[in-house]
This record gives structure tokens, sequence and C-alpha cells, in this order.
């Protein structure tokens, strides 16, 4: 059997970890070829000694690194598209990942796509990328993998409604005005699943489900009024499809990324593979799931109406939230200071168009700007601090 081709960018994150920990279970099916990181040489120097690749990339050297890896944000999309990769796991943070997704597929790859950002703001160009170059998307986010497997190839036509769980986060029984007021390590502290900060602060807030709603539009091509979010507290259902005929089917598993991780890789085959634990229905019992509360969690609100606007509306939800985000991590702001940042961006410029890929990454640039500004003028951030989730 020959052996696929992977990159992996943002090898030395959460998911990228994991990425290489499924990988090194599979040596015989993959070889990773090329690795790439924004800035950790350390552990991106033990990786690179550990799997051999052809190709290292780091996006910010800072002085550490081997001279002989390449630099600069270029080196995402160099890793992407060599020759020698049949498949790209995008496990960047951030809109900084879309470039090499649009880069994979215009290539023909597969993109093993965590990067959700990149179908966030992208959506449509992505799309386009990918049925002209011949690429596949094959989502790594948990809920999107379920649906993928519940759907199991059947035509869209049969599908009548998508129905995401959230686990509701660290604040799911919190009063409003207590969620406002939480702090960095409250917000941090996610009950089911160890992630990159800025996708557990996202998880607080519930903006993660509204990227995921977004990603769910694009990836399977359902208006908004057929995607459903359901709270559901342990992360065992991991999402439902409800078909035409008014079955329902779900995946469920205890919470781990290497599952939907193999199977983005291994799609539509299954291979065998040692999860660190298999399924027990009563040790997983009792299920339960509650409606989400939009109030509290405005974030989500305003994501999906983000969504429904279209344009460049879903990139000014994107940016403006990985900037507050960001802000937040570093001291800077309040946790409810998270939502009303977005809320003014999408206000002020929220109607952009979306006629290029030019547009939409204007319209982060000017998200993420209106924000620094917005606390800036409130004596909160005196100047973008340095990104602490990279
Ligand atoms: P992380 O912060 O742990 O890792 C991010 C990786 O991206 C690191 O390797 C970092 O070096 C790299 N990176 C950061 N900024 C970059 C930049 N500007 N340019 C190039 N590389 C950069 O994040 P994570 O939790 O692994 O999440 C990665 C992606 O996967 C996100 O889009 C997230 O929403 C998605 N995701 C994560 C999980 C999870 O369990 N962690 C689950 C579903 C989806
Ligand atoms: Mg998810």
């Amino acid at each position: 059997m020959s052996q696929r081709g992977i990159a992996v960018l943002g090898s030395t994150g959460s998911i990228g970890t994991a990425t290489l920990r499924v990988i090194a279970r599979h040596v015989d099916r993959f070889r990773i070829v090329a690795l790439t990181a924004f800035g950790n040489a350390a552990l991106l120097r033990e990786q690179a000694r550990s799997v051999q690749p052809e190709y290292v990339g780091i996006v910010n050297r800072n002085g550490d690194g081997d001279p002989a890896w390449a630099t600069g944000a270029e080196c995402l999309v160099e890793a992407a598209t060599r020759p020698d990769v049949d498949i790209v796991v995008n496990a960047i943070v951030g809109a900084a990942g879309l470039q090499a997704t649009l880069a994979a597929l215009r290539a023909g790859k597969r993109v093993a796509l965590a990067n959700k950002e990149s179908l966030v703001i992208g959506g449509e160009f992505v799309l386009r990328a990918c049925s002209e170059g011949g690429g596949e998307i094959v989502p790594v986010d948990s809920e999107h993998s379920a649906i993928v497997q519940c759907i199991g190839g059947r035509p869209a036509s049969e599908v009548s409604r998508l129905i995401i769980t959230a686990s509701g986060g660290p604040f799911r029984d919190w009063d409003a005005e207590r969620i406002a007021r939480a702090g960095i390590q409250d917000a941090l502290n996610h009950p089911t699943w160890n992630m990159g900060r800025k996708i557990t602060i996202d998880s607080a807030t519930l903006a993660n489900k509204a990227l995921e709603v977004i990603e769910a539009h694009y990836l399977f091509g359902l208006p908004y009024d057929r995607i459903d979010v359901v709270v559901h507290p342990h992360s065992i259902v991991h999402s439902f499809v409800e078909f035409v005929d008014g079955s329902v089917l779900a995946q469920l598993g205890f919470p781990t990324m290497e599952l939907p991780i193999l199977y983005a890789l291994t799609h539509p085959d299954r291979i065998s593979d040692a999860p660190a634990r298999r399924f027990d229905p009563a040790a997983a019992s009792p299920l339960t799931f509650e409606p989400v509360d939009l109030e509290r969690f405005p974030s989500l609100a305003l994501g999906i109406q983000a969504g429904c606007t279209g344009g460049a509306a879903p990139a000014v939800f994107n940016g403006a939230n990985e900037e507050a985000v960001c802000l937040f991590l570093g001291g800077t702001i309040g946790f409810g200071d998270i939502p009303r940042a977005v809320d003014s961006a999408l206000s002020l410029l929220g109607d952009a168009p979306a006629e290029s890929i030019g547009d939409v990454t204007a319209a982060d640039a000017a998200a993420r700007e209106h924000v620094r500004h917005l606390f800036r003028q409130s004596g909160g951030a005196s100047k973008s601090p340095a990104p602490v989730y990279v």
C-alpha cells in the first residue's frame, strides 16, 4: 500500500499534536511530509526530529528555529501545495488559515479542515476553489464529522435538518451578570474538551457554535433555518441529522478529537484503530439535552445573524471576535466586552459586500481595527497586544 503524504499546518497546537499521535499509529498508510507552526520552535524541532518531514515552516522565527526552515506566512501555502502532499490537515487557529485552505483546494488536495474560520470568512470562495481545483474538504470539527458520518453519502435532498450539539461551556448554569464578569481562568475551564485557548474562549461565549453553524451551512448547503443548536453537556452525541422521512441519526462517542481527525484522513473508509476509550452506553448515561439560551450567550445569536446576512458579515463577526478574544486573554477587556465588541463591529461593518476574497480580508481587517479602536477610546486596550493564543 502506498503511503499518503500529509502536511500538518499548526502542528504544535491541540489538533496538530493530536494529528501527529493519530498518524504515529498508522505509519503504514500516512507519511508526514510537511509541518508548520507559528512560533513554538522548541516543539516544532522535537516534532521534526521525530517524523523527519521533507519541509518545515515557521511563520515567526523570532531568533530561534532551524536555519533550514522556511519562514513567513508564505510557508503555509508552500507546505499546502507541495506535489508530495495528498492531504492537508489545516489545524491553524483563526483567519490566518484561510490562504492555505484556498491554495490546497486549488491544488486539488484533500483538506482535513479543523480551521473552521476558513469556511466562515471565505465560504463561497473556499467552495469555488474546491470545485475548480478538484480538491475536497473533510471536516475535523467533531460535530461536522458526525454529520458527514450520519449523512453517509446520501444526497442533500434527503436531509431535512441538522441539529448541532453544544456542550454549553463552563457558564452553562451561570446568570448573565455573572457571565459578563467571568475571569480568564473561569473561561478557560472547559468542562468536556481540552483545546487551544482561542476555541476554549469561543466555547465559553458560544461564538464557537455560531462559527460551526456557518461552517455547516457551507459544508452541507442547508439554509440557516434548517440548522439547529441544542445544548448537550456531556459531549457524547456529536450531532444529529434529520432526514426527510423523519428518521434521525446521531454519531456518538466519548469526547476525543482523534476519531474525527482519523476519519478526515480515511474518509469514506474506516480503518482499525485503538481509541483511548471504547464506548459504553451505561457509563455515558444519562444523555441530556436542553435548549440554548441566546439571551445569556449573545455571541451565538450575533454569529447566526451574521451568517444569515451573508456578504462579508461572517468575516466581520469572526475578525471582531478574534480580536476581542485576544484582548480578553491579554487581560485588557472583560468577558462581557467580547459580544459587545462583536455587536458594535457588525452594526458598523456588517453590510459590507463580499465580491472577492480581497473584500473578505478587508472586512476582517476593518473589524479588528474597529475593536481595537473601541477599547482604545474607552481607555481599555492601548494597543493591540501580541497574539496570546499562538
Ligand atoms: P491551538 O492554539 O492549540 O493551535 C494552533 C496552531 O496554529 C499552533 O500550531 C500555532 O502555532 C498555529 N498558528 C497560530 N497562529 C498562526 C498563524 N498566524 N499562522 C500560522 N500558524 C498559526 O489551536 P487548536 O485548538 O488546535 O485549534 C486549531 C483549529 O482547530 C481552530 O480553528 C479550532 O477552531 C479548530 N478546532 C479545534 C478543536 C480542538 O479540540 N482543539 C476542535 C475542533 C476544531
Ligand atoms: Mg466543534
